[in-house]
């Protein structure tokens, strides 16, 4: 057994395939995080596997083409269920806003 295996503290929200990640051996694509870095979960063989390529990490990202085609980078941090979202502007995680109070007023949209 390796020591060199770490957990992970946050997943991105969205599935590997999502990412263009590899499929398993069994040609299953519906992979999830696995709790450990480097590697994903498959549901059908019920194990951690390393995927053969990491899709779109595996190169630069271009943040703001992925948005367009809806790739987000949204994170979910495991210990809380918490969600960060990525921000293209700063390539930062940040915690999403909560509700302000002492605020004037509601904002409302109408056309
Ligand atoms: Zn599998």
């Amino acid at each position: 057994m390796s020591e060199e295996i770490k957990r992970r503290t946050w997943v991105y929200r969205q599935p590997p395939k999502v990412y263009e990640m590899a499929a398993c051996d069994c040609g299953n694509q519906d992979t999830q995080w696995s709790e450990f870095e480097d590697y994903l979960w498959c549901e059908q063989c019920r194990k951690d596997f390393i995927p053969a390529h990491n899709g779109i990490f595996d190169g630069p990202i271009p943040v703001h083409l992925a948005e367009m085609m809806g790739i987000r980078f949204d994170r979910v941090m495991i210990e809380t269920g918490e969600v960060e979202r990525f921000s293209t502007e700063t390539l930062t995680w940040e915690k999403e806003k909560r509700h302000e109070t002492g605020n004037t007023g509601h904002q409302t949209r109408e056309a």
